[in-house]
């Protein structure tokens, strides 16, 4: 333990401020002594912990920067599990940032088809680009100038400087809001501007200068694993001594919980036109939801409600002839602030009527969803069209 004080003398020092629940009321009044105590303490029983408990993932065993900012893009409101086959491919095929510059966007949308937000991909490529023609392919490892590229905001870049060059700056997301907000009881909504500077200033003076890096990738695993939003695991916590929430029972009132969102829910019929053995795409305008990927035929206002107005109105949005409409399930997609049901009807096309749709540059024919850049949805979609028509001619 640094600087003589144990976890239960540190503990004991948090014990009269926890009585008075000032800080829970009101951040700002916050001691500044209390973070103090905290950083002599904390990263001491942090670091262990993370040491033995964290989880194997393939870009904790790199410094390189590029590796590390594919990363933490892909982690944006993505799972691990999720994204370690992504990163793993994207990799492979693009292992170093010039070669990522020199890829076709497409390319680099097809590789991120199904992982969602993908303003994120188009972001990686273009600041791809910007580091090869600023730094000769050679990526920052300062945060001041990785908050310079395109794409890169704060959280980001402290992410890469630490872990790439040990730069002593903070990290602050969703998890380490949390962990700061319950270890200093500030019942405060992490959401909020003001809520958020206090806890960047507090992150940024917790951070130590041996082992930054680790520190915030400790900061981050303790707010997925074990600081868990609705179930705190305190007894399993390498900071329980320390932290003033359970010290005082409420872990589970801090942060402050937002007022539920009421989410919206959009309407859609999409068509699943087979031609042979494909399937007709169309490509998005290129602004809104989606922007320029490839998904089936949609209509998205005013969908149709039976099977005669569905053959009207996708033969309308395609100006051309769709045989056989018929509608074949209904599904649910779940986005982050809008839920889509969307009506899936199954058409036909016939060779010269699908022909026509390529040289008018309507539509594109696919095997497989992963041809062409698509939402996850999209590949739902036919998915469901597949398992329904197998077997149907
Ligand atoms: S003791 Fe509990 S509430 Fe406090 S930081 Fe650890 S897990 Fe979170």
């Amino acid at each position: 333990m640094s600087a003589g004080l144990t976890d239960r003398q540190a503990a004991l020092a948090f014990a009269p401020a926890i009585s008075t629940m000032t800080a829970m009321k009101a951040p700002h009044a916050m001691q500044p002594k209390h973070v103090k105590m905290l950083k002599r303490s904390f990263t001491a029983l942090l670091l262990p912990w993370f040491d033995t408990n964290k989880r194997p993932m393939p870009w904790r065993n790199t410094r390189d920067a590029y590796a590390i900012w594919v990363s933490e893009v892909m982690l944006q409101q993505t799972q691990v599990a999720t994204v370690i086959p992504y990163f793993e491919r994207f990799l492979r095929r693009f292992p170093s940032v010039a070669d990522l510059a020199a890829a076709p966007l497409h390319d680099v949308l097809v590789l991120w088809a199904g992982l969602g937000y993908y303003r994120r991909a188009k972001h990686l490529h273009k600041c791809a680009c910007t580091v090869v023609n600023l730094y000769g392919g050679v990526f920052p490892t300062d945060a001041a100038s990785l908050q310079e590229l395109p794409g890169i905001g704060r959280y980001t870049a402290a992410a890469i400087a630490s872990i790439a060059a040990d730069q002593s700056v903070a990290v602050l997301d969703g998890n380490v809001k949390r962990v700061l907000a319950r270890l200093l009881a500030l019942r405060v909504d992490v959401s909020r501007p003001a809520a958020t500077a206090r806890l960047w200033d507090i992150a940024e003076s917790l951070v130590p200068l041996a082992r930054p890096g680790d520190y915030n990738q400790a900061m981050m695993e303790l707010g997925a694993t074990v600081c868990l939003p609705q179930s705190p695991r305190c007894d399993a916590c390498p900071a329980q001594s320390l932290c003033r929430a359970a010290a005082c029972g409420r872990q589970h009132d801090i942060p402050r919980k937002r007022p539920a969102r009421v989410t919206p829910t959009m309407h859609c019929a999409a068509a699943a036109i087979r031609h042979g053995n494909r399937w007709l795409l169309v490509q998005r305008p290129n602004e809104g939801l989606w922007n320029g990927l490839w998904e089936l035929p949609t209509i998205w206002s005013r969908p149709p409600r039976d099977t005669a107005a569905a053959q009207r109105a996708f033969c309308k949005l395609l100006a051309g002839k769709v045989e056989k409409i018929r509608p074949i399930v209904t599904l649910q997609h779940q986005l982050t602030h809008r839920r889509i049901d969307c009506t899936l009807f199954a058409g036909e096309m016939k060779a010269s009527q699908a022909k026509a749709m390529v040289q008018a540059s309507r539509g594109r024919w696919v095997s497989r969803a992963d041809e062409l850049p698509t939402s996850r949805l999209t590949a739902k979609l036919i998915a469901a069209a597949s398992a329904a028509l197998r077997g149907v001619k």
